[in-house]
């Protein structure tokens, strides 16, 4: 069968023929790809500056955001049937019985770095036509979302966001309220959680580089996300415009672009990086004029990863509540399909659209 796979030592990302996978465990299930959605990550990954294949082996099969049918379970699987939809989570914990995270069902707040992660560390991903996965890590998917459901695992990062920001809230001895938020960036992780904060009830505002009108804008805009470009609207400008920013949710993976932005972070604010930088030229920051304004406005800069099995539960929640609230707006970020031959050239050209996913079946 075929699979996407890219080899770090000869530096090669090409389509491989590999065994069909066989269930082993009696909690196994087999799974047919339908789709796998291509982000930033995969492109790092086909640049061969992140990832790594599995322990012994030159390859790895790529594709961490998948979408997949049943086609075959464990005698032990209670909860799936041949014909079910299922969305994978990405994270495998770590081995080591010290770590708090994984050994409490939280393998994405690792504290060993020795996690898996299928597509990306050390475990083959979904880029492939069939794959076997613990029922456990596996969500099932209700027909309702076939057409929207590989847009599940880059939800996740806006949801377990989401979780972690309603955690911060409560340090406010009023408990805060949903107020202004600005999402930076307008690829797909930025889209979603737009939709994710003004589902939550925050006032949201999408900031990204390109000036209306433009593809991206317009979903924006369709779901009640006014659009600001940078190029229109300087950072130091946002403030006067929205009013006080309580939360910004970076989603552009542009250094520069978020410490901008982190500037007009209002009081108790909370300011969130979900982006890994591509480019690493130095950035030069005013240290201690940052500092003074973080301390004097009692604000929080957080960094998140991966997800849990309940952000993959909200996020999916969340995708049938977007469907019926914004008809159309999830198809609409879902705008280039392509066959498993195109991996590397979709990852690493300039093409337009917005979310370019693979097709498998
Ligand atoms: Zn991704
Ligand atoms: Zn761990």
């Amino acid at each position: 069968m075929k699979a996407v796979a890219v080899f770090p030592k000869s530096r090669e990302v090409r389509v491989i023929d590999v065994p069909e996978p066989r269930l082993r465990a009696p909690t196994g299930v087999r799974v047919r790809t339908l789709e796998v959605g291509v982000c930033g990550t995969d492109q790092e990954i086909a640049e061969f500056r992140h990832g790594a294949p599995p322990e012994g082996e030159d390859f790895l099969i790529v594709g961490h955001e998948a979408l997949g049918e049943v086609v075959e379970v464990g005698a032990q699987v209670k909860g799936l049937k041949p014909g079910d939809l299922v969305v994978p989570r990405v994270r495998r914990p770590c081995p080591h019985e010290a770590c708090p995270a994984c050994r409490s069902g939280n393998p994405d707040f690792c504290v060993t770095g020795d996690y898996l992660e299928r597509g990306i560390q050390k475990a083959h991903g979904f880029c492939v036509e069939f794959f076997v996965e613990e029922e456990a890590s596996l969500h099932p998917v209700p027909s309702s979302l076939r057409g929207v459901a590989v847009l599940t695992e880059p939800l996740t990062i806006a949801e377990k966001a989401l979780r972690e920001l309603d955690t911060l809230k409560r340090r406010l001895p009023w408990k805060g309220k949903p107020g202004q938020a600005v999402v930076l960036g307008a690829g797909p992780v930025g889209l979603l959680g737009a939709m994710a904060f003004l589902r939550a009830g925050h006032a949201t505002t999408v900031y990204s580089r390109s000036p209306k009108p433009n593809p991206k804008a317009a979903v924006a805009e369709a779901v009640g996300a006014p659009y600001l470009s940078s190029k229109e609207v300087p950072a130091e400008a946002l403030a006067r415009r929205l009013g006080a920013v309580d939360v910004v949710y970076e989603a552009s993976g542009a250094a520069k672009a978020g410490f901008e932005v982190l500037k007009v972070l209002g009081p108790n604010g909370v300011f969130i990086f979900t982006g890994v930088p591509g480019r690493k030229e130095p950035l030069e920051l005013e240290g201690a004029a940052l500092l003074k304004q973080l301390v004097l406005k009692n604000q929080l800069v957080l960094g998140t990863v991966n997800a849990s099995a309940g952000d993959f539960q909200a996020a999916l929640e969340d995708l049938g509540h977007f469907q019926k609230r914004w008809p159309g707006q999830l198809e609409a970020l879902l705008t280039e399909r392509h066959p498993p031959e195109a991996f590397h050239e979709v990852v690493t050209g300039k093409a337009g659209g917005i979310k370019h996913l693979i097709r498998f079946a």
